[in-house]
């Protein structure tokens, strides 16, 4: 199996590149998240990405589009938001996976326990029934502590807030910031 790997960030990609490396799995990365804001932020979180990349040696295509207008505008439940969110990430993740000879693709948001995890698995499933692509559906949350620890180690950037302009604002300032040492 040839598999794409959707990143959202270095930290949360640590613990499923292991696992697939372990396994021997064929699989290369992808970063595409314009939620991602401010610039500074979206920039921090790409640059981690590819020393992780040049880290563990592997393939990483990147996607520099940055949209927080989109998050900015959008006046619905958190509900609502985070599922378009979610959708535009899979949609582009099945969309490039079967345009470039995968056969399955997969997202480390995965991996965190404090993303939407089921939501996760219907909007991949359904990205990949649009696409005649599989999902490669994998519960990483067991191994997400685990994760923390060596990006920690690998002295990655770990974030505060999830990505977008409204999380960033539901942070506080102070933890905004985040330094290497820093958890999610
Ligand atoms: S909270 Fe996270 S998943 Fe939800 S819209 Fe914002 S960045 Fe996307």
């Amino acid at each position: 199996m040839k598999l794409l790997l959707h990143m959202c960030c270095g930290p949360c990609a640590v613990y499923p590149v292991s696992v697939l490396q372990e396994e021997g799995v064929e699989f290369e990365g992808m970063f595409y998240n314009p939620n991602i804001h401010p610039k500074e932020e979206f920039d921090r979180r790409m640059e981690n990405v590819k020393k992780l990349s040049e880290i563990k040696g592997f393939n990483v295509t990147y996607f520099d589009d940055f949209k927080q207008q989109f998050w900015e505008n959008f006046t619905g439940p958190e509900e609502l938001r985070c599922r378009m969110c979610y959708d535009i990430r899979l949609d582009k993740a099945a969309a490039f996976a079967r345009e470039n000879g995968f056969d399955a693709f997969t997202t480390t948001l995965l991996v965190s326990p404090y993303q939407k995890h089921d939501l996760l698995k219907e909007l991949g499933e359904k990205a990949a029934a649009r696409y005649g692509i599989e999902f490669y559906y994998r519960d990483f949350r067991p191994g997400f502590r685990e994760g923390q620890n060596q990006a920690r180690e690998l002295g990655l950037y770990r974030q505060k807030f999830c990505g977008c302009i409204v999380s960033f604002r539901q942070t506080p300032v102070k933890k905004q910031k985040a330094s290497p040492a820093n958890n999610k």
